[in-house]
């Protein structure tokens, strides 16, 4: 297949005018101006792109897809939102709700150009499982373990470490590589504060064996931050330091209460941050990104869950460079802060990182998966413009996604899905919601 007309985002975020992709077998064969001689490929489809930028997958590396039908449902709420409204919803959900919950949000992040997301998990993973295979969408699951904090209602709690263990286990026997090898699986301890120890040590130990990431919560509120030092005398980073888990395995998502320190051993480790700017700043407080940047740690971004705000990576990287520019860069008159590249980054190849799938994604590029997003540049809000990447990342949104192929298989077409019935995905989502609100 020949992807032409269209400009394309190159691997080191400079734009190529008048290019062409030809894809064969999910990977991409050649990316460059339609003009050169690589180009003719003697495609047997041709995918007309004019008027459209092509940029890689976005990747969505923190989200919660459960809380899909939770949407509204925890603003201008008094903290801790997830132990008063969230883990209660979690517990009482039941697997067809968690299915539809799933299935609408994977609905909702292919039209908004994430190809892969990063769910940190709930109760029971099948559900999940079944809408990626649905939909087309690849994703890195994950059984979240929390053993140590009796406060959390039966339902979600491991009983000890060892049964928390074989209970990941079984998910990543189960599922890794599942659905064409679009699905992956890590393990996971929900937050230091509700783990044991000795679960996230045997976390970490398995990850290791496995090759895979181990996702938690890390320095979210300030009462994991207390909870941590009043009961082990060190900050949550520490303490998994001393469980021998802080390394470039982990995906800790927020990270807010962080001290320069803190940041300094993350960065130093390769830890993968994953800032989440709408809930972090509706809830939580201030991603500290020049002194990350100035560590040099790794940084990518994730929508969270659907409770609070508005998912679309596009709206993320806004919002983190805003804030980076009116809480540190103005100040000190630094006009770059957080840049359009570095940007642009975090929700593409940061992204593909922090999943463990850079090798293969991340970026437009001759033999890496042809995982590709078109945003369509003719509307008012992105055309005309001086320059488009500047344009795309400052002023795009999820809706100006018009096109999404994942292994080269096109999904979205014209902003319609080719294989999905996006009306009855709602309908049946609406009706679930309305029965679980009689539920609960
Ligand atoms: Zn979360």
């Amino acid at each position: 297949m020949l992807i032409t007309g269209c400009s394309a985002v190159m691997p080191d975020a400079s734009v190529t005018e008048d290019a062409a992709i030809a894809v064969k077998d999910g990977k991409i064969v050649y990316i460059g101006r339609a003009s050169e001689p690589g180009a003719k490929v003697g495609a047997t489809e041709t995918l007309n792109a004019r008027g459209k930028l092509a940029m890689p997958g976005m990747y969505d590396c923190h989200t919660h897809s459960v809380q899909q039908l939770l949407k509204g449902g925890a603003v201008d709420e008094p903290p801790i939102v997830w132990r008063r409204i969230l883990v209660p919803y979690e517990a009482s959900a039941g697997d067809e709700d968690r299915y539809h919950a799933a299935l609408l949000y994977c609905l909702q992040m292919i039209r908004a150009g994430v190809t892969m997301f990063s769910d940190a998990g709930t109760v029971n993973m099948e559900p999940c499982v079944r809408a990626v295979e649905q939909t087309g969408i690849q994703a890195l699951i994950t059984q979240p373990c929390w053993d140590s904090d009796l406060s959390l209602p039966e339902a979600v709690r491991d009983k000890n470490a060892g049964e928390a263990l074989r209970k990941a286990e079984r998910l990543y026997k189960s599922f890794d590589g599942y659905a064409q090898g679009r699905i992956r699986v890590c393990f996971s301890f929900s937050s230091p504060d509700t783990a044991s120890p000795e679960l996230i040590r045997l976390l970490g130990e398995a990850a290791g064996e496995y090759g895979v990431r181990l996702h938690t919560h890390l320095c979210q509120h300030i009462d994991e931050v207390k909870t941590c030092v009043l009961k082990y005398r060190m900050r949550p980073a520490e303490l998994l330091e001393s469980c021998g888990v802080l390394n470039d395995r982990l995906l800790a998502a927020h990270c807010i209460h962080v001290t320069d320190r803190d940041i300094h051993m993350m960065a130093e480790r390769g830890v993968n941050i994953v800032h989440c700017p709408s809930s972090n700043l509706t809830t939580q407080g201030l991603p500290k990104y020049p002194a990350e940047c100035a560590a040099g740690a790794r940084v990518s971004l994730g929508n969270d869950g659907a409770a609070v705000a508005r998912q679309d990576m596009f709206y993320q990287a806004q919002l983190l460079k805003f804030i980076t520019h009116a809480c540190f860069a103005t100040l000190v008159y630094d006009t770059v802060g957080l840049s359009i590249k570095e940007a642009y980054e975090m929700i593409t190849i940061n992204g593909a990182r922090a999943l463990g799938v850079r090798d293969r994604l991340g970026t437009l590029e001759t033999g890496k998966q042809a995982d590709i997003v078109l945003v369509d540049l003719r509307t008012p809000a992105l055309s005309p413009s001086r320059n488009i990447l500047n344009t795309v990342i400052m002023a795009g949104s999820a809706n100006d996604v018009s096109d999404v192929l994942i292994k080269g298989k096109i999904i979205l077409k014209n902003r319609e899905f080719t294989g999905l019935d996006e009306e009855k995905i709602l309908s049946e989502g609406k009706l679930r919601l309305r029965k679980l609100m009689e539920k609960i």
